[in-house]
């Protein structure tokens, strides 16, 4: 096994990844190298074949989640243009880029294990940052009853697979979810030429629900099993109501319900937070461990491509300062926790003193469905905060908690609670 040293290592040339690789780059940070396990970099977009990244919607924290329709899909920039934006302006700046290797697992507190075309090697890097993304939950984690036939997709693998290799996928599908993610699984599947019987959702029903032109969406509805051997020949479903039926169908794609890719993080010892279930971090991306760094979806699963990127910049300074050991020298801040309803907040640990997350603004999820909800903060009984949101807080999208209470945060007191009332 090879081993070698760099200045800076980031893990994945998604959005996050490549947004920090330019900026560390661009800013003189030494050797900035990028490793891409897939062939191509670029990450989630390149096989988003839709429009909608960058451009006007990207400025606000609701673009993606507000995209719904036909704005979906005619707006902002296609997926792959905006990877190959990405991947252009990493290489621009200077920043090495090598696909086709994967990080395995680390070797020490900076230094990690890879595996590529040149074999194995290991690389110790003076900070390293992860951007290592989401995905949305397989169906082996959904424990989605039933027999194992083919024909089960997310909407990730769907895209490549239709995109990326012009695979066939079937003649009739079910898209399970009520996340805006599901308008791209049948936007994907009627490029492929697949029929698409019904969008299915537990969720009850709401005005808010993405709705796709054309397609039954059928609300309190749980998937209870899928039937068929060898191919899928039906998703059972059972109502609100206590009714069950059976779908008729070749292909199911479950859509949204993501998870960070956290594998690399957790294997590594750093702190995840239990409501994220990415690594714990403050507003200057730090985890639990010095030097090591993280950006984009990993930390909050999951955002727009433009936040991811954004944040990709912002880690970049905190970097720099790690590397000229200007880093605010003191220890680790106070956890946030939040109370159910909520699901979590990131960042979700304070400091360092007088950082702010991005956009001066922690974004939130909430389980259920709230109603204009005031959300509170507090330490120790105290409050610090109230805030009574414009609008109803809804499962999957993203809610907005100003910054500016972060100053009177106890140092040395409990965890800051953060509830909905
Ligand atoms: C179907 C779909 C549609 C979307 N539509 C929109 C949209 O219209 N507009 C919008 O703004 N956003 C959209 N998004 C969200 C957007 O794609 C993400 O916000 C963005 O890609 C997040 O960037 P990232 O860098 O954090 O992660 P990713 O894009 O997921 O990149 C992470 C990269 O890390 C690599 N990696 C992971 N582990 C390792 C390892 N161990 N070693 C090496 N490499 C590794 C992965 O291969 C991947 O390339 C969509 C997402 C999905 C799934």
């Amino acid at each position: 096994m090879s081993a070698r040293e760099v200045d800076v290592l980031i893990v994945g040339a998604g959005p996050a990844g490549l947004a920090a690789g330019a900026e560390l780059a661009g800013a003189g940070a030494g050797r900035v190298e990028i490793l891409e396990r897939e062939q191509e970099a670029g990450g989630v977009p390149r096989h988003c074949h839709h429009g909608g990244f960058g451009g006007r919607l990207d400025r606000t924290v609701y673009a993606w989640a507000a995209a719904t329709g036909s704005a979906y899909a005619g707006s902002g920039t296609s997926g792959p243009a905006y990877a190959r934006r990405s991947v252009a302006a990493a290489l621009d700046a200077g920043a090495a880029l090598r696909t086709g290797v994967s990080v395995t697992g680390w070797a020490g507190p900076r230094t990690v294990e890879t595996t590529g075309p040149g074999g194995l090697e290991r690389i110790t890097a003076r900070a390293v940052v992860l951007a290592t993304g989401a995905r949305e939950r397989p169906r082996s984690a959904r424990l989605i009853p039933g027999t194992r036939p083919a024909g089960v997709w997310t909407t990730g693998e769907l895209q490549q697979a239709v995109h990326l290799y012009g695979q066939r996928i079937g003649t009739t599908a079910v898209v399970v979810g009520g996340e805006p993610v599901a308008h791209a699984a049948v936007a994907t599947l009627r490029a492929a030429g697949v029929h698409v019987v019904a969008v299915v959702t537990d969720r009850t029903p709401l005005p808010v629900l993405p709705r796709s032109r054309h397609v039954p969406l059928l609300t309190g509805a749980t998937v209870t099993g899928l039937t068929g051997r060898a191919r899928l020949t039906g998703v059972e479903l059972r109502h609100d109501d206590g009714r069950t039926t059976t779908l008729r169908c070749d292909t199911v794609v479950l859509t949204g319900d993501f998870v960070p890719d956290h594998e690399l993080a957790r294997r590594g010892g750093l702190r995840l937070d239990p409501g994220t279930r990415g690594p714990a971090y403050d507003a200057a991306f730090r985890t639990s461990r010095p030097g090591v760094l993280a950006a984009g979806n990993l930390l909050h699963a999951v955002e727009r491509a433009g936040f991811a990127a954004q944040e990709g910049r912002a880690v970049a300074v905190s970097v720099l300062h790690h590397l000229a050991g200007t880093e605010d020298p003191s220890g680790e801040g106070r956890r946030l926790v939040v109370d159910a309803p909520l699901r979590w907040i990131a960042p979700n640990v304070t400091g360092p003193h007088g950082a702010r997350p991005t956009g001066d603004r922690f974004v939130l999820r909430t389980a259920r469905r709230l109603l204009r909800p005031t959300l509170v903060v507090s330490q120790n009984g105290r409050e610090l905060h109230r805030e009574r949101l414009l609008l109803p807080a809804v499962p999957g999208r993203p809610i907005a908690l100003r910054a500016d209470w972060l100053d009177r945060v106890d140092p040395d007191g409990a965890s800051v609670r953060i509830s909905a009332r």
